[in-house]
């Protein structure tokens, strides 16, 4: 009963120019196949500065496609240079935002606190936060794969109010743009005991509900394995998002 989610983080790639050149030849290519965005939503998460644009071109052509911010700022406005506020996003239709991402942990010292702050903004403007949570391979070597990733959860919900809906996705530090995806299995692991917190949390009719996402090094042809796994609802795919006919074959589970 969970839509799968295919996510496309962009990362610090592709102006706006670019950005409407990928989004129409991805809707294209995916209505060519006749993709069915009720049983399998579709997302983009440009950078900010595209998001204007993208928005325009999905509701003139009247794409089914989602879309989304890479982060959100904790505050609501004021004295914070630089930042993009929750309502900001919500202005310019974005149905989801991605917090915590392991990038942004790392070059920005974003702490699990700071991540579910910012999750209650975009709770706050009813956007969805994508909510990332994974472990480096020093983390995996020392505590095994669930340890941090588990423990990331807990302190990213204890920020939170008890309902609005969420999405999780585990993205293991190592294997993000290293090409070594962890194996559905391995995947599937952490995915479970996710769920487990989200159950432990927020009760066990929202952990069913909740959708848990695998990314890193998710590629057309690994997808098909991780879709099989009971506790993965979709994926957050980096690098191959960037290209429209990977990205809608990543869309097919193929
Ligand atoms: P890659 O798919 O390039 O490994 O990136 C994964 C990621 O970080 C998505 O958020």
């Amino acid at each position: 009963n969970r839509t799968p989610l295919i996510a496309g983080n962009w990362k610090l790639n592709l102006d706006h120019l670019q950005a409407i050149a990928l989004v129409q030849k991805l809707a294209w290519t995916l209505q060519d196949g006749k993709h069915d965005h009720a049983a399998v939503e579709v997302a983009v998460f440009p950078p900010f500065t595209d998001l204007r644009s993208v928005q325009t071109l999905i509701s003139a052509e009247r794409f089914e496609l989602r879309f989304g911010a890479q982060d959100v700022s904790e505050h609501e406005s004021g004295a914070h240079t630089g930042e993009i506020s929750a309502s900001m996003l919500a202005k310019l239709e974005c149905s989801y935002v991605i917090v915590g991402h392991s990038e942004r942990r790392q070059d920005h010292a974003e702490s699990d606190a700071i991540v579910g702050r910012k999750a209650a903004a975009a709770l706050r403007h009813g956007i969805v936060p994508i909510v990332c949570v994974g472990e480096t391979a020093d983390d995996l070597e020392q505590h095994g794969a669930s340890a941090v990733p588990v423990q990331q959860l807990r302190d990213v919900l204890a920020e939170l109010p008890a309902t609005g809906e969420i999405v999780v996705a585990y993205e293991p530090v190592w294997a993000i743009g290293s090409g070594k995806a962890a194996t559905a299995d391995q995947a599937q692991q952490v995915c479970q005991a996710l769920r487990q917190v989200v159950a432990e949390v927020r009760g066990d009719e929202a952990a069913a509900a909740t959708r848990i996402l695998y990314g890193g090094s998710v590629k057309s042809g690994n997808i098909a394995g991780f879709m099989r796994e009971p506790d993965v609802d979709g994926a957050l795919v980096g690098g191959a998002s960037l290209d429209a006919t990977e990205f809608a074959a990543i869309s097919r589970f193929q």
